[in-house]
């Protein structure tokens, strides 16, 4: 359970409006118009039924009901109470939302999932087709929008912007399975992260105000058991989850990482958040738990997709500081409307990461 909700200094909501937070939000959702850039883009691979086909078979509840199956299966835990919200409350934070009064429900916002699908797709993308110059300065470009407007701003891509990136993919088949696919094991992290919240509260477990950050590392490594167990348990062709994406919940924290470094590199925001554990932190303890022998299962084809990753992470972190050194961003820097969100404290932020 979490008592602070991320957005609500940032946007001056009444607190404690349960309303608002269940209802609060607009859906900008519009499932026909994506299905039609999907054909515009795959029409080679996809009919429009295929597609509906799809969608109906991998969604949102239905991945939110495996994982309250799993918690019932794995911790006996059934958390019947908890409801799923998905709207646009300009946030790209999942939070549970607890006061014990309402029901509780997890909160998912769809800027979520359009950023997290995007940045899979131009990370992927930048990562197979490296050498190629015009690719890597789309994929730096997309990423860095994604950074800025985005995750820093709060502001869900237009339909440029996803025309821009479905350009440069360019109808490369395999990449958009590669996020597709990651995205989902992604997507279960984060509502099994959430219900753990509650799981946790649930079974009476204390934290100490001193270290408030052993509740996500125990969040984390709930969510993270139940990820590996739908890969372990849910196979064949029907499989919820693709065993090579079993380090994509790493990808999740490396995503968040990419976001405070950038904050931190074009406004000198200094991440200072007493209840979350740095991202990179929290990854490493990913990492220990994947390493566990009672987790069985084919591990080559994953470490190397992690692996083409890590580079264009790497060349992204080096190409922000180069070009930001020698002025190039210049143009896309709001050092005032930053600023602005701060409240006029420059020199810190406390910040949650909310999941
Ligand atoms: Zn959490």
């Amino acid at each position: 359970m979490r008592n602070d909700i991320p957005f609500l200094e940032k946007f001056m909501l009444p607190p404690d409006d349960y309303e608002i937070f269940k209802f609060g939000g607009s859906s900008l959702k519009d499932e026909e118009r994506g299905i039609q850039t999907m054909l515009k883009y795959f029409s080679s691979y996809f009919t429009e039924e295929q597609l509906k086909e799809n969608m109906a078979r991998q969604n949102l509840q239905m991945m939110f009901d495996i994982v309250k199956k799993y918690f019932a299966k794995e911790y006996g835990y059934t958390g019947t109470g908890i409801e799923l919200s998905n709207l646009y409350q300009n946030t790209i934070n999942s939070y549970i939302y607890n006061d014990k009064v309402n029901p509780a429900f997890i909160h998912i916002d769809e800027l979520f999932e359009s950023t997290v699908m995007g940045f899979l797709l131009a990370m992927f993308k930048w990562s197979k087709d490296f050498g190629d110059l015009e690719i890597y300065g789309e994929c730096f470009k997309y990423v860095l929008f994604l950074m800025n407007d985005v995750c820093i701003f709060g502001e869900m891509q237009g339909m440029d912007a996803n025309h821009a990136l479905m350009d440069t993919v360019n109808g490369d088949i395999q990449i958009l399975q590669l996020a597709e696919d990651c995205y989902w094991t992604i997507v279960v992290f984060s509502l099994a992260h959430e219900i753990a919240h509650a799981y946790l509260a649930g079974i009476g477990k204390k934290y100490t105000e001193k270290h408030p950050e052993k509740e996500e590392y125990d969040a984390d490594m709930i969510a993270y058991h139940i990820v590996l167990k739908i890969i372990m348990e849910e196979k064949g062709t029907d499989a919820v989850l693709e065993e090579y994406t079993y380090l994509a919940p790493m990808i999740y924290m490396d995503f968040f990482d990419l976001y405070y470094y950038t904050d931190r590199v074009l406004y000198k925001t200094v991440f200072h958040d007493w209840q979350h554990p740095s991202p990179v932190k929290r990854k490493n303890r990913l990492f220990a738990i994947a390493d566990k022998d009672e987790y069985d299962f084919d591990t080559v084809d994953g470490n190397h997709l992690y692996s083409g990753f890590l580079d264009v992470y790497d060349e992204f972190k080096d190409q922000l500081l180069l070009k930001m050194e020698r002025g190039k961003l210049d143009k896309i820097v709001w050092t005032e409307k930053r600023k602005l969100m701060r409240g006029g404290n420059d020199d810190e932020q406390k910040r949650s990461n909310g999941i």
